[in-house]
């Protein structure tokens, strides 16, 4: 499904290509040399599942959030849980992988998914295979994002990407691997485990703001859990940031909106502050993993604080 005159073709047509400058200390002289990459986004939408309202909207009270995320007879709001590939430079690059389908009915039974997606069906629609994934990249590792990387397999368990590698940081590996009672339901061992046993996985060792990739830049926040990594994306003339659990849907861009399951909520108030102003003042894109209607949207700067501006897709850029 995925070969390289393919990609050759589909770049012709519809990638952007970039130049990105690189400088390099030779002696007391800095070189700039450019180099050129191309990139090409496809949103790739998992599945829905349900989560408490009051959960997810912290001390946001009820009569305010209900009229943007309406809650079900038992208080459970409906979200996406949206993935985006990454196809860059001979590369198909999976951004987290939802929530999965190997756990038992009563583990389910907690999560309501429902809608019409999966991960296999949208890599589908897009006209990728499992098979031709060649990086897993794990923004941080609860279940909601990290349950389609493994898959079940008779009575084993097994990296649902065979050939490809898969991304996290040591300090988020060691968190999730010796979880707090807090956070331990949302670390499950068969998400994470095999992972490591299968010898696919790797540890990105780089600081705020450095580039992985050209054209892919990491940023950490430590607010919602020990680590997590924030994809900076550098797409045709625009920044996108896959903003994960720091802003899980448009109505978290406010700053008291901080989910109840964060475990360190000043520190994410702190980093949605400085990030949404750094985002805010340089014209960037918002990529939303939860929310169930907006994909993407730009930002505001206003006399009451930043707000939300346009609503966007992937495909409108
Ligand atoms: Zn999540």
């Amino acid at each position: 499904m995925f070969n390289k005159k393919r990609l050759v073709s589909g770049f012709q047509e519809q990638a952007s290509f970039h130049f990105q400058e690189y400088s390099d200390i030779a002696g007391s002289k800095s070189i700039s040399t450019f180099k050129r990459y191309s990139m090409n986004l496809h949103t790739i939408e998992s599945g829905n599942f349900k989560l408490d309202g009051g959960a997810m909207h912290g001390v946001v009270p009820k009569s305010m959030w209900q009229k943007i995320n309406p809650a079900d007879e038992n208080n459970m709001c409906s979200w996406a849980m949206r993935c985006l590939l990454v196809e860059t430079d001979g590369r198909l690059i999976l951004i987290d992988t939802g929530i999965g389908n190997k756990q038992d009915e009563k583990f389910f039974g907690h999560y309501f998914l429902h809608g019409p997606h999966s991960l296999e069906g949208s890599l589908r629609q897009h006209g990728f295979g499992m098979d031709d994934i060649t990086d897993v990249f794990l923004t941080h590792l609860h279940f909601d994002h990290v349950g389609g990387a493994v898959k079940r397999d008779g009575e084993r368990l097994l990296p649902a990407f065979k050939n490809a590698k898969y991304w996290s940081n040591k300090d988020h590996w060691d968190w999730a691997v010796n979880p707090n009672e807090r956070e331990k339901a949302s670390f499950l061992k068969e998400n994470i485990m095999p992972l490591q046993e299968s010898g696919q996985l790797n540890f990105i060792d780089l600081k705020d703001g450095e580039e992985w990739l050209p054209g892919f830049k990491i940023r950490y926040a430590f607010g919602h859990t020990e680590a997590m990594m924030l994809p900076q994306l550098t797409f045709k003339d625009k920044t996108i940031l896959y903003a994960a659990d720091l802003l899980p849907s448009k109505a978290h861009i406010s700053l008291p909106w901080v989910m109840s399951y964060d475990m360190r909520p000043l520190d994410t108030l702190n980093e949605k502050r400085r990030l949404l102003q750094e985002a805010a003042e340089n014209d960037w894109l918002i990529y939303f993993e939860h929310d169930n209607s907006v994909e993407l949207s730009s930002l505001a700067l206003t006399d009451r604080g930043i707000k939300a501006g346009d609503v966007l897709k992937i495909t409108d850029l």
